[in-house]
């Protein structure tokens, strides 16, 4: 599984800032996920939950926000929501585009960390 690998790293990631700034633990981590990171949040979460295992991220939440795709449409001179990503054209005028300038986020927003006391 493909998402096991990406929690995996997100976990090292997390914890190696959380390491840096002296935290206990990790409370929660916030993610950026695009509709077009190829992600399946679902795995992605339940991956989450064995990567943590046995870290400072352990019994940590991960919120996900998920992105929709926005592409840039010449004709309207504008950033527009693509409704679906298997239809790349703009929602108001239906000119095709494949500028893409959201969707394909995976990344840490922020994690919350406990500090000694
Ligand atoms: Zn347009």
């Amino acid at each position: 599984m493909h998402e096991l690998s990406i929690a995996y790293s997100l976990v090292e990631m997390a914890g190696e800032s959380a390491r840096e700034a002296g935290a206990v633990r990790v409370r929660a981590v916030h993610l950026r996920l695009g509709a077009l990171s190829g992600v399946v949040r679902g795995a992605l979460e339940f991956g989450y939950e064995i990567a943590t295992a046995d870290t400072l991220l352990a019994e940590s939440r991960l919120h996900v926000k998920e992105l929709p795709v926005r592409v840039y449409c010449g004709v309207c001179r504008k950033e527009v929501e693509l409704k679906s990503v298997q239809r790349f054209r703009c929602p108001e005028c239906d000119t095709p585009s494949g500028d893409i300038r959201q969707g394909r986020e995976l990344e840490i927003e922020s994690i919350e960390i406990e500090m000694p006391e």
